[in-house]
């Protein structure tokens, strides 16, 4: 947990939030900046990651009296019983509470149990195989939530095509669609900025910065 913070990304970017970061992944994406979470080769996950019982996470967070909490990972869909319980505890605390995931887990119980899905399709930028990171049956489910948005972090003029054709398989609305660039730190970022923002105009999409890489950099927790 971190926080209270901003939510740099996404449709509630600039909001003051507290994050929940739940550990593990299913994917191993190549610029994955939280690998800590899930990639016990380069990190001791026994002292990243703490197993805590979903009401302790509920009332320290909501101690907190965030206005906003993000749940994010790693995958939280790998723990979907448990972050939907999580997520019901927050919101009957009086926060709102958004979902941050890849879209190739099921999301089960949490899909209703959080007031925003946004979903990140990994591109062929993350070096995923295909099969692992376009589980088509997911995002359709997730495409189908009146509640879902989707972020697509950009790397490559072959990230922008993938993401035309996920957005018209999907039939997503320009509305529910974000760009964002694949950045960690301030100069990248604007140079990401720049070269996205024409594309996400001439398709009438979203364009999304990362604030905590503008303000902070690549400090973790923030
Ligand atoms: S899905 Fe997210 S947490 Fe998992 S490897 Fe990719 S960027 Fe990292």
């Amino acid at each position: 947990m971190f926080g209270p913070t901003i939510q740099g990304e996404g449709p509630s970017a600039g909001r003051p939030a507290v994050f929940v970061r739940l550990g593990a992944c299913n994917l191993a994406c190549a610029w994955c900046d939280t690998a800590y979470t899930w990639d016990g080769d380069r990190y001791d996950l026994s002292r990243e990651l703490q197993i805590r019982s979903t009401g302790d996470v509920a009332r320290e967070v909501l101690a907190l009296r965030p206005s906003l909490v993000v749940l994010t990972g790693g995958e939280p869909a790998l723990q979907s019983r448990e972050a939907a319980r999580l997520a019901r505890a927050i919101t009957d605390g009086g926060s709102a509470i958004e979902l941050e995931t890849s879209g190739t887990v099921p999301l089960g119980a949490l899909a209703n149990a959080v007031r925003l899905v946004v979903t990140s399709p990994k591109l062929s930028s993350s070096a995923v195989l295909d099969r692992a990171r376009l589980r088509w049956g997911v995002l359709a489910e997730i495409a189908a939530l009146p509640h879902a948005v989707f972020k697509f972090v950009v790397q490559s003029p072959t990230d922008l095509r993938e993401a035309d054709e996920i957005v018209a398989r999907l039939g997503l609305s320009p509305g529910r669609v974000w760009l964002m660039p694949e950045a960690t730190h301030a100069a990248a970022l604007a140079d990401g900025l720049r070269a996205l923002a024409p594309h996400a105009v001439s398709r009438g999409w979203s364009l999304s910065s990362r604030l905590q890489v503008a303000v902070w950099g690549d400090e973790r927790g923030r």
